[in-house]
């Protein structure tokens, strides 16, 4: 029955991880792997989230199946964190929100939905993107473009190429995807006066905007990183957001996110998200509980959510504090190269500008793990390697 199958190249990411845990060189560095680091390489469980689940095994009552959308008191949680409390959107009932497993399950059921409702509609995404939006959508039969987005040149976003892109392209009813914030993989973002433009685009050619928000307090805060996000919502008429709580709560394994729908009335969004529970139930039927009520915990405990702003705050500022010092670093060691735009990227990753060449030797030479892109985990730095990671960058790039 299998015998006509052929292997297939497993994920490049994935090798680069299991080729750094199997190098034996004490000095290894491990930038590519796209989890939250503390200074000693761990991914620790917040405090939040260990106190968050002490409360629910004492007060755990079931294990019965949740509904399709996952809890009830999940949704208008959502909806403040993406939108902020004081929303138009949200007191017009314009919003409906599901929990869903991660962000990628979220991205999942918008690719289903969209494919199976909004019919010969293609999606755009930046060039380059996270790698699983091409792979999801494709899988669910919807057409991807890539528009222009990350300039090497630069190291910024060549806004007039993508408008012009975009405005030659794209055709009512297509859907725009865009990172709400600490764009992967390049850590470049859109700027406020983008989103105003992008917002006045989707109006005027009524496109679908689809924003993947799966970082948000990793860029420079929880409300700040959903500015541009927040302009466009409360001004168009339609708008998907795929959320993932996996980073800002640090409960990747336990794949919680949420699928919301922006629709031009409360009846249309009622209307949409039935359509939405269908592509659910024949998905996984419904999400897993235990991330989402760890959220819910945290979000309802007034003390324990200070606690976990704080912890944000806290990886944040680590990120932030490390691209500085590598700047710094990289300058002092001599290097012929301008890095200084690593510390205007946000959130987890920075596309380095390393070549292919420069990457490949800087694994096989300091057993220094990069992508082959040349992008960057900078939670993978600490104060322990920062000195050999920039000395070996400096003489590889000379
Ligand atoms: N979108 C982007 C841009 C991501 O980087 C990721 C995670 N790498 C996701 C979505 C999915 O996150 P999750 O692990 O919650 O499925």
């Amino acid at each position: 029955m299998f015998k006509h199958l052929k292997a297939v190249p497993g994920d490049p990411l994935l090798a680069l991880i299991v080729a750094h845990q199997q190098d034996p060189n004490p000095k290894k560095v491990d930038l590519g792997v796209g989890v939250y680091k503390d200074d000693q390489g761990r991914t620790p469980i917040l405090t939040s989230v260990k106190k968050a689940e002490a409360i629910m095994v004492t007060n755990e009552e079931t294990k019965a199946y949740q509904g399709v959308y996952g809890a009830a008191d999940f949704a208008p949680l959502t909806q403040t964190l993406l939108l902020g409390g004081d929303s138009d959107v949200v007191k017009q009932g314009r919003i409906q929100s599901s929990q869903t497993p991660g962000g990628t399950g979220a991205l999942k059921v918008a690719a289903d939905f969209i494919s199976a409702n909004l019919k010969g509609a293609r999606l755009f995404v930046s060039d380059p993107t996270w790698g699983n939006h091409t792979s999801i959508f494709g899988s669910a039969g919807v057409e991807v473009v890539e528009y222009p987005y990350y300039d090497a040149a630069t190291n910024d976003v060549r806004f007039d190429e993508m408008m012009a892109f975009l405005d030659a392209e794209m055709k009512e009813g297509d859907v725009l995807l865009l990172h709400a914030c600490c764009h992967n993989p390049t850590g470049v973002d859109l700027q406020l006066e983008h989103w105003h433009a992008l917002t006045d685009f989707v109006n005027q050619r009524n496109v679908l905007p689809l924003i993947d928000a799966a970082y948000q307090g990793f860029g420079d805060g929880l409300d700040a990183d959903m500015a541009g996000l927040r302009h466009m919502a409360e001004r168009v008429p339609n708008m998907l957001i795929a959320n993932s709580f996996s980073k800002n709560f640090g409960i990747y394994r336990d794949r919680c996110g949420g699928l919301s729908i922006i629709a031009e009335s409360a009846e249309e969004a009622r209307n949409a998200f039935s359509i939405v529970g269908q592509a659910i139930r024949a998905n996984y039927s419904m999400p897993p509980a235990h991330g989402a009520t760890v959220v819910y915990t945290i979000m309802n405990d007034p003390e324990l959510r200070r606690l976990w702003e704080s912890e944000v705050t806290e990886m944040r500022n680590r990120i932030n504090g490390l691209r500085s010092k590598m700047v710094q670093k990289l300058a002092a060691s001599g290097v012929s190269k301008d890095f200084s735009f690593i510390e205007k990227q946000r959130g987890m990753f920075s596309y380095s500008g390393l070549t292919f060449e420069q990457v490949r030797t800087l694994r096989s030479e300091y057993a220094i793990y990069i992508a082959d892109t040349g992008r960057m985990s900078i939670a993978g730095v600490s104060d322990s390697n920062i000195d050999y990671l920039c000395e070996s960058i400096a003489k590889v790039v000379g």
